[in-house]
């Protein structure tokens, strides 16, 4: 199988950062899907603001591209306060940490991406920010060295990983608010990629964009970028209004998984149906055979495998089930014995 296109390739992802910016979703009212989620946030949000205190601290928790961030940004919008952005692994000092923190006015947003990449000194000194809205700073070095205490204006904390598996349980317990993401359906990725069209002034038949929406892995980020890669097919081969035909062509091209799984997910099923007979095999041996975490495959890629169908989780290890097969184009062998 040749290799699918990759989504997660910087160049690409540098060229398209700013159209994603506009593809953003400003207010709850644009961003589609997680109803409970969405449903959850606005009464927090509601009720910080009648109270006029800082919303509790929000942990967002989900697989890449599924619209933390996003998230994120609606939240302080609807707050109507400001919001800092950083991520787990530049935070090195806790000195950055405190320049954040001091720099923060009454009730903003601290949005910390990848929380689970902080260090541990780093993330020691966010507990009393979280809990008592208070830092310690260090004043002078040697013998003259003391600490004083700051008090920070009231703030949100908005924490983002893939892994919350890795979060210490100290850290979790300081956010009040705990959500997690799911992967989209078809038909809301079929909305966003219309709504996406829309944005983009470019016309897309209905077919066009439930074929989109089909080979997107369940993530609006994948989602619009396949959107303006078939647009630019669309301009260049045809006179750029994008039907189903030049979406196969244009998908087709890109080498994109007829069901859009991603290179990694193809790696994982061809691992257990070609290595291992189609299991049961531990977590820890995939994770060695495709050169991958072993908790990033359960937290990242396992949940979009198992949610259509690919893969089981069993007590002795991971499944190949019968889909699996036939998307790599085989029979699983006691199905096979089933036919005799
Ligand atoms: P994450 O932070 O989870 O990696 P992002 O918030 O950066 O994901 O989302 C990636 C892109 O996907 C955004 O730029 C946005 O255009 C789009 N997106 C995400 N969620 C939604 C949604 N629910 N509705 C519409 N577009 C979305």
């Amino acid at each position: 199988m040749s290799e699918p296109y990759d989504f997660r390739d910087p160049i690409k992802q540098d060229e398209d950062q700013e159209i994603e910016r506009q593809l953003r979703p400003v207010e709850f009212a644009d961003f589609s899907g997680q109803e409970k989620v969405v449903e959850n946030l606005r009464v927090f949000v509601k009720a910080a603001s009648m109270r006029g205190e800082a919303l509790d601290h929000v942990l967002l928790h989900g697989p890449p591209g599924l619209g933390k961030t996003t998230l994120s940004h609606i939240i302080s919008k609807e707050l109507k306060v400001g919001m800092k952005m950083t991520s787990g692994p530049v935070l090195d000092k806790p000195g950055d940490l405190a320049g954040l923190l001091t720099s923060l006015e009454k009730g903003d947003v601290l949005f910390i991406d990848e929380i689970h990449r902080l260090s541990p000194v780093v993330e020691e000194y966010l507990y009393s920010a979280m809990e008592d809205y208070r830092i310690d700073i260090m004043i002078d070095r040697g013998p003259g060295a003391r600490s004083i205490q700051i008090d920070l204006n009231p703030f949100t904390l908005i924490g983002a990983t893939t892994r919350s598996g890795l979060l210490t349980s100290p850290l979790r317990a300081r956010f009040g608010i705990t959500c997690y993401l799911e992967y989209y359906t078809k038909e809301i990725l079929n909305r966003i990629v219309k709504r996406s069209s829309a944005i983009l002034n470019v016309a897309i038949s209905e077919e066009a964009s439930i074929e989109i929406a089909t080979r997107s892995r369940g993530t609006p980020r994948i989602a619009n970028a396949l959107l303006r890669r078939v647009r630019d097919f669309a301009q260049v081969k045809s006179d750029g209004r994008i039907d189903i035909d030049i979406t196969r062509y244009a998908l087709g091209a890109l080498n994109i998984d007829a069901n859009g799984l991603d290179e990694m997910d193809n790696r994982i099923l061809n691992t257990l149906v070609n290595k291992f007979n189609g299991g049961p095999v531990g977590l820890g041996t995939i994770a060695v055979s495709v050169g991958e975490e072993p908790g990033t495959i359960e937290e990242v890629y396992e949940p979009f495998l198992i949610q259509e169908g690919y893969l089981k989780r069993t007590p002795r290890g991971r499944e190949a089930t019968e889909k699996a097969y036939y998307h790599l184009g085989k029979v699983r062998p006691e199905s096979q014995a089933r036919l005799f």
